[in-house]
């Protein structure tokens, strides 16, 4: 197996070899140490923390299947406005005390109003001038103008999902289009803003749509890759297609870190409840994650992420490329158990027989 030698060499990969990393045929421990050879040559051990804020919650028009701010969603939804400027800024400096690489801020709806880039723009200037943390936007489609606006006051990134291939898109939603997505990853690269765009597993897609995604992304230049793992929402259309395994999600992750091997890769959205106790192996092939949850569901707490990224031997990465320390986490307990011994008694040993 030389996936890894290939993939640094910046060869491509053909149809058939890359099906065959999301079946049995690949074994997945090999397949996930040559993922981690290519993750290793760029990032080393080191994990970049991202942590969400939903700045702003609202029904929004657009009718993403997957979304439980869609207007064709029943479940429940609590609305707020953006949130006030000291909140954010307060939320962000947290963020930056608990080691996040990056502090996002996520508002649902088509994209804003040239009024609502402006305010976005007067937020975001005030954060970069009070906290030292990198900031990502996410906040719909963006014409060349706008994302000019949020280049000019700070923004760092742009998230803006594929989601998932152009042939599958009207399957998931119908008031915009893939290209309209794709437009928004081009305005932003015009705007010298980096990119972050990815996928959702577990809509329904083909192993062929998971390839497509990974190859467009590769495509595009993307440097930053969110893999998220649809969370089952009660009242959304599209529920989970009950593909995702553990194993499955390790795959599709080394597939994508081999199609984009400088990429920022994420284990994103619903990682815990679809990788369970294979949550630490993400990070062989993914150096970035989410802590504290997702828009509108509860991830884990940052310690018990910390605490996983540390057991598994990786290291957490601040904005300013120094290793944060465990103490200044919250990790006092230097790999402290507790338990009893009572079981290596004779006499309890006894008992139970
Ligand atoms: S555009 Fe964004 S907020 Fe609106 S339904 Fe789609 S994913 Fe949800």
């Amino acid at each position: 197996m030389d996936w890894s030698k290939r993939a640094l060499e910046g060869q491509s990969f053909g149809d058939a070899e890359l099906l065959s990393l999301l079946r049995p045929e690949v074994p997945l421990l090999p397949l996930l140490h040559e993922a981690f050879r290519v993750r290793e040559h760029s990032f080393g051990r080191r994990v970049r923390v991202h942590i969400l804020n939903n700045a702003q919650n609202a029904r929004c028009p657009e009718d993403c299947g997957y979304c439980s701010q869609s207007k064709i969603s029943d479940a429940p939804l609590q609305p707020y406005a953006w949130k006030p400027l000291p909140e954010l800024l307060n939320e962000a400096r947290r963020a930056c005390d608990a080691g996040a690489f990056r502090y996002c801020m996520v508002a649902s709806g088509r994209g804003p109003t040239t009024r609502q880039t402006d305010e976005l723009a007067q937020i975001v200037r005030t954060i970069k001038k009070e906290v030292p943390v990198e900031i990502c936007v996410s906040v719909g489609l963006l014409d060349d103008e706008k994302a000019q606006t949020l280049k000019d006051a700070g923004v760092n990134r742009l998230n803006h999902n594929l989601n998932t291939s152009e042939s599958h898109y009207p399957k998931i939603c119908s008031t915009h289009t893939y290209r309209d997505r794709v437009n928004t990853i081009m305005s932003a690269h015009r705007a010298g803003l980096e990119t972050c765009s990815g996928m959702i597993m577990g809509m329904g897609e083909s192993d062929a749509d998971i390839i497509e995604v990974a190859r467009e992304l590769r495509k595009l230049e993307v440097p930053s890759i969110p893999v998220n793992f649809l969370i089952p929402i009660e009242g959304n259309p599209v529920v989970s297609d009950g593909s995702l395994t553990p194993e499955r999600a390790l795959r599709v992750l080394a597939l994508f870190r081999l199609v984009n091997p400088r990429a920022e890769l994420r284990a994103a959205g619903g990682r815990e409840g679809h990788l369970r106790s294979m949550e630490g192996l993400a990070l062989y092939p993914a150096n970035s994650l989410f802590v504290e949850g997702y828009l509108t569901t509860r991830g884990r707490e940052a310690q018990d992420t910390y605490r996983m990224i540390r057991d598994a031997g990786f290291e957490v990465e601040r904005a300013d490329g120094t290793i944060a320390s465990w103490s200044e986490l919250g990790l006092d307990d230097v790999f402290q158990v507790t338990g009893s011994a009572d079981i290596l008694k004779p006499e309890v040993r006894r008992a139970e027989l």
